[in-house]
Formats: C-alpha cells, sequence, structure tokens
C-alpha cells in the first residue's frame, strides 16, 4: 500500500514539472499523506506526512456492550496535506471534522483515508472522530490469539493492544514511531470502576458533569510520550483503584493498583514488592521514566501486558507462583518498550530482552550472585534444549518467540560477562537516558555498548542476534 501512495506521488510529481498543463511550476504542491509509516514488517501499520501530539479518547461503554464517544487528535503537518490515513479497523463513524469543518473520508480495509484538506506543513491540525460500535477482539497479525478490547469472565471490560489492535478501539497512526500524550476519558454504568494510563485526574460517581447518564467515569493524563498500543482502559464492575503508599513512599513513584472486589482489601502476595522493584530496576537502568505504575488485574487475559503506568495482568498471573517475576518483567518494560520505543517491529528483542533479563537481576537482587549465576545458566541450558533460533530475526506471524524473549535477555547476560558489570549497566543507562521517550534501533543500543566499553562488538552481536547457533556462554 506505501508503494502504490509512491508511485501516485511520483507521476503526480512527474505531471507537474512537465509544464504541459499550464500549472505555475512554483506553486505549493499538496499531496497525501503516506498509507504506511514504513515498518518492515507490518507495513500498512501507521501513516505518514503528520506527527500526532495528542490524543483526547472519550468513550462511554453501557449496558448491553455498546461503546460510543469519540477520539481527538491534535497533529502537525510534516508536509503539505491534500489528504492523510488514520488506522482503524471496525466501528460506525457518525462525524469526521478537521479543524471544525466536515472533511470527505473513505474507509479501506482498516485505513481510514480522510481527503479534501489542504494542510501546510509544519501547520497544527485537529481531526475529530465520533464513533460507536461493539467491541470485538482483533485478529492480530502477530499473535495467534486476538488482542485489543476484550472482555472478561466477570464482565469487566479491558484494552491489551500490542503489537497492532490500538486501531481495534481509536483511529490512530498506530506505530511506535509516532508517540503522544493522551487524556482518555472512560464511562462505564454506575457501580463500575475505571481506569487508563497515567494520572487519575477526574472522577465522578455519576453525579456530576462529566456523566450524562447517571453513570460513571473517570479521566486519566498520560503526559509523557506513549505508544498507541500501550493505551488502555479498563473497566469492571466493583472495580477500585487502591493506592500502595508503602511501595509509593519506597521508590518516590505515585503506585495504585486497579484490583477487582475480592482483591480491594487483600491484595494479591508479592505486589507489596512493587516498590522495591521499582528501586532495584532504577539502581540498575536509571531513574524509572514516570510518576505512576500499577497494574490492573482481569480474568481472561491469558497474559500480561506492560501499558504505560499501567499493566495489565490476567487473574491467573497473579495466583501464580512466578508472579514476581511477571511483575519485574512488565515493570522493566516501562523503560524498554514504553520509554525507550522500537522504531521497527523486527526489533523486539529490544523489549523482551530487555525485560527477561531484569528477571534474571530480580534473581540477583533477591538471592544473590550465585543465584544469578545458576539462573543464566539454567535459561541457557533451556534455550540450547530448545534450539532457539537468532532473537534479531524474528517471524512477523509469531513476533513473541522463545528466541526473543529467552535467548534475547541471555544477549544480555553474555554482554555483561563481555564487557564487565561497570561498562554494561552504564550501557544500560545510557540507552535508557539517551532514547527516553523516543524511539531506538537494534545498531543505536550496540553504538552505545560500543561506546561505553569502547570494543568492538560487532562480531559479539552479530552471533548472538543472527547467529542460527547460540554461542557458548
Ligand atoms: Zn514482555
Amino acid at each position: 500500500m506505501v508503494a502504490i501512495v509512491l508511485l501516485a506521488v511520483a507521476l503526480a510529481a512527474t505531471a507537474c514539472t512537465g509544464g504541459g498543463s499550464g500549472g505555475d511550476p512554483d506553486a505549493v504542491r499538496y499531496t497525501p499523506g503516506a498509507a504506511g509509516i514504513g515498518d518492515s514488517f507490518y507495513p500498512t501499520l501507521g501513516n505518514g506526512g503528520y506527527d500526532v501530539q495528542h490524543y483526547r479518547i472519550d468513550l462511554r461503554y453501557n449496558e448491553e456492550g455498546r461503546v460510543g464517544g469519540g477520539v481527538f487528535i491534535d497533529a502537525v503537518a510534516t508536509q503539505n496535506l491534500s489528504g492523510f490515513n488514520l488506522d482503524f479497523a471496525g466501528w460506525d463513524i457518525s462525524d469526521l471534522s478537521v479543524d471544525q469543518a466536515a472533511v470527505p473520508f473513505t474507509r479501506e480495509g482498516e485505513e481510514l483515508v480522510v481527503t479534501g484538506v489542504e494542510i501546510p506543513d509544519g501547520d497544527p491540525f485537529t481531526v475529530v472522530i465520533l464513533y460507536s460500535g461493539t467491541p470485538e477482539p482483533y485478529p492480530s497479525a502477530a499473535l495467534p490469539f486476538p488482542i485489543g478490547w476484550l472482555s472478561g469472565s466477570q464482565g469487566e471490560q479491558f484494552v491489551a493492544a500490542e503489537p497492532d489492535a490500538a486501531h481495534s478501539w481509536f483511529p490512530c497512526n498506530d506505530h511506535p514511531l509516532d508517540k503522544a500524550t493522551f487524556t482518555i476519558m472512560v464511562g462505564a454504568p454506575a457501580g463500575y470502576g475505571t481506569a487508563a494510563n497515567g494520572e487519575r485526574v477526574l472522577e465522578d460517581d455519576g453525579g456530576g458533569s462529566a456523566s450524562q447518564d447517571a453513570g460513571t467515569a473517570s479521566e486519566w493524563e498520560m503526559r509523557t510520550p506513549m505508544t498507541t498500543y500501550l493505551a488502555t482502559m479498563v473497566l469492571g464492575e466493583g472495580w477500585e483503584v487502591v493506592p500502595d503508599p508503602a511501595s509509593s513512599e519506597a521508590s518516590g513513584v505515585t503506585v495504585r493498583n486497579f484490583l477487582p472486589p475480592d482483591l480491594v482489601d487483600d491484595a494479591p502476595p508479592g505486589l507489596e514488592r512493587t516498590g522495591e522493584m521499582i528501586t532495584t530496576l532504577a539502581g540498575a537502568f536509571g531513574p524509572y521514566p514516570f510518576d505512576r505504575y500499577g497494574i490492573a488485574v482481569v480474568e481472561g487475559l491469558g497474559s500480561a501486558l506492560e501499558n504505560q503506568t499501567l499493566s495489565i495482568f490476567d487473574r491467573q498471573m497473579v495466583a501464580a507462583p512466578f508472579f514476581e517475576y511477571v511483575l519485574v518483567h512488565e515493570l522493566a518494560h516501562q523503560w524498554f518498550g514504553n520509554s525507550v520505543s522500537l522504531a521497527d517491529w523486527s526489533d523486539i528483542w529490544l523489549n523482551e530482552g530487555f525485560a527477561t533479563y531484569a528477571e534474571m537481576l530480580w534473581t540477583e537482587h533477591v538471592d544473590g550472585d550465585a543465584a544469578y549465576r545458576e539462573d543464566v545458566a539454567n535459561r541457557m541450558q533451556a534455550a540450547q534444549v530448545a534450539g532457539y533460533g537468532p532473537p534479531g530475526t524474528p517471524s512477523p506471524d509469531d513476533l513473541f518467540g522463545g528466541s526473543v524473549y529467552q535467548r534475547g535477555g541471555l544477549v544480555l547476560a553474555a554482554l555483561r560477562d563481555e564487557i564487565g558489570d561497570d561498562a554494561f549497566f552504564t550501557t544500560l543507562r545510557t540507552y535508557a537516558d539517551r532514547f527516553a521517550d523516543a524511539n531506538a534501533t537494534t545498531a543505536d543500543f550496540i553504538t552505545v555498548a560500543e561506546e561505553a566499553s569502547g570494543d568492538d562488538l560487532g562480531t559479539f552481536f552479530d552471533t548472538w542476534l543472527y547467529g542460527d547457533e547460540i554461542p557458548e556462554g
């Protein structure tokens, strides 16, 4: 789809510079933004020609299971735009305007194509899209199970969208390369609790101005840039936002969790270590990148996902003996994946390898150096038995495999052995700081490691990331 648009632009350019049409060669030309942002794995994700600054998502869930509301997108043109695409799958759009003027649009598969605009390069513009429908799980191109807006066994509703399902619940520029700040307003029937990313700035139990039909609502501000797939809303009858003052005090980060009724006064064992985990990882990676953290617990996700400042956990994960390690894993993503985001989905090891390595750091923190060595050795042996392939070349239709997680994590364990503790932790902290709120590539990480160590690490990374065989430890 990108190729077709580029071809159309090229043809238009030929026609214009030909001079035969009588046009002024100096006239400003306006062209449509590209239909993809250039991802090597998922070429239709994201779009070109603009840079989103802020999303305001305002949605209300009702008793019938329908959802309605809108999204307000503040963007800046990065070319002279005659039109642009958003990514959006499903739902019914009742109204779409650009700078308060209704404009033509069509829907072509999962591309929402806006035309009839003339926005100069560098100008800000605001898109408002009102829509409604019954949310449905999204068949991800990267996973063998549906993701997106999901329903739990207690009737709770939640969003888990990595990597490609954000546009199944709100129109967006759905790629980590276009991060933006967010305001999220969640409405629900009376008696429900509601939550989203960041700081809760407004809460309304039905009597106030935020609510129009005696339901409940809350508004959340994510003031640090966030990628679309990390945006979430979670709502459930009787769910509550539960502060964790001890973890907040220990870490200096405001910790609050969003828990089902039976856990409100009986937090799951291990969750009380959140503050200690933040402090431990901050010691390894540098300061925690946001001002809030916590988890939301639901039933029916089957896994856990690191939604920015509010990771989402399946109830089974919370009850599992390895809960603490999943907590550390999702927390580590707040640095690696969320603050430092990948630039291309083929680099997924930069997220999952780093979060898996954080599990080994937690072993080291809790049980000491010998336990760390044993953990690394055990994972190495398991990776060899499984025959994990190179983490630098994952499969686009199975993005989250064992090679990316386990062999990806072992890359960092091996790097630490290769360059020593000082250079290794300098590498992690420099990488987290240099690319905070931005995007990084594998090449960027290698550059930082080579700077910190003074070593040529080309062969090391080639072997570990792209070689068929797992190197001997
Ligand atoms: Zn992960």
